[in-house]
């Protein structure tokens, strides 16, 4: 990774204030070299999925439900994959409930029991992995639990926080019959980002992206952004489409891009 310019070191300041609840004097940009891999994806073609197929991805890794932008999504008839951990689905009856009555649009896959990363002993943006791979194991076992008691069907792909993984974890999930959720497209930064910007992410998407942004902070800027970017989007034909829209057995591709430096900061919240 390239040497951060002020401006990044401070949006990463945000973003460990975001995630952990506290800067904290000791923490640093030199604190973030990352552990593990973080898979860049895109859609793959597929009979299922029209030429123009794009994937809105949003995670919910705890806090709030963001009932603007899913209005907007409902509105519009946007179709989107939320990736909730147990402790949102926990936190947020009444946004679940939303979210499960327009079940042609939404559909939900895992984002772990508790947001804790998919990364044995290591630290991720101010969130500490599991101490052993049997941690990673309750992580991805918590999240489909909650998911399935809700009524829904059985995840049948996940996505860790902060999105990313240590080998390890990488073949555990595998193990266990999921396929791992990358993206492509950053448009919000864990939520962090001003709307303009999240705006302006978004107006660059390409059919096959697998867009990722947040439904758990109705503070941050993403519902206006998407609010503001969505029209252009459907415009140029673009059609959203859910993960569970890709075949069985079809893992997302390679993203061919590369990272733009827009993509490559963290996308948790
Ligand atoms: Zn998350």
């Amino acid at each position: 990774m390239e040497a951060p310019s002020p401006n990044r070191r401070q949006a990463g300041a945000r973003l460990l204030g975001c995630l952990c609840g506290s800067t904290g004097p000791g923490l640093a940009w030199s604190a973030l070299a990352l552990p593990g891999v973080e898979p860049r994806h895109r859609l793959p073609r597929a009979e299922t999925l029209p030429p123009l197929a794009v994937a809105l991805t949003l995670d919910a890794c705890g806090g709030a439900f963001d009932h603007t932008l899913i209005d907007t999504l409902i509105q519009r008839r946007v179709a989107a994959t939320v990736f909730t951990t147990a402790r949102w689905l926990r936190g947020n009856p009444q946004g679940l409930r939303t979210l499960l009555a327009h079940p042609t649009l939404f559909e939900l896959e895992n984002h772990g029991a508790e947001h804790r990363p998919a990364l044995v002993g290591a630290t991720l943006y101010g969130m500490h992995g599991p101490a052993d791979l049997a941690g990673v194991e309750r992580e991805i076992n918590g999240g489909a639990a909650a998911i399935t008691a809700t009524g829904q069907p059985a995840p049948r792909w996940f996505r860790g926080a902060g999105a990313r993984y240590d080998a390890a974890s990488l073949q555990l999930i595998a193990q266990r019959g999921l396929r791992v959720a990358g993206y492509s497209l950053n448009a919000d930064d864990g939520a962090t980002a001003a709307a303009a910007t999240v705006e302006r992410r978004l107006l660059a998407a390409q059919a096959g992206d697998v867009i990722l942004a947040h439904m758990n902070k109705p503070a941050g800027g993403t519902a206006e952004g998407l609010a503001a970017a969505l029209p252009a989007l459907q415009q140029r034909g673009l059609q959203f489409v859910r993960l569970s829209q890709v075949p069985p057995g079809l893992a997302l591709l390679p993203a061919e891009t590369p990272a733009a430096p827009a993509r490559r900061h963290n996308p948790a919240g």
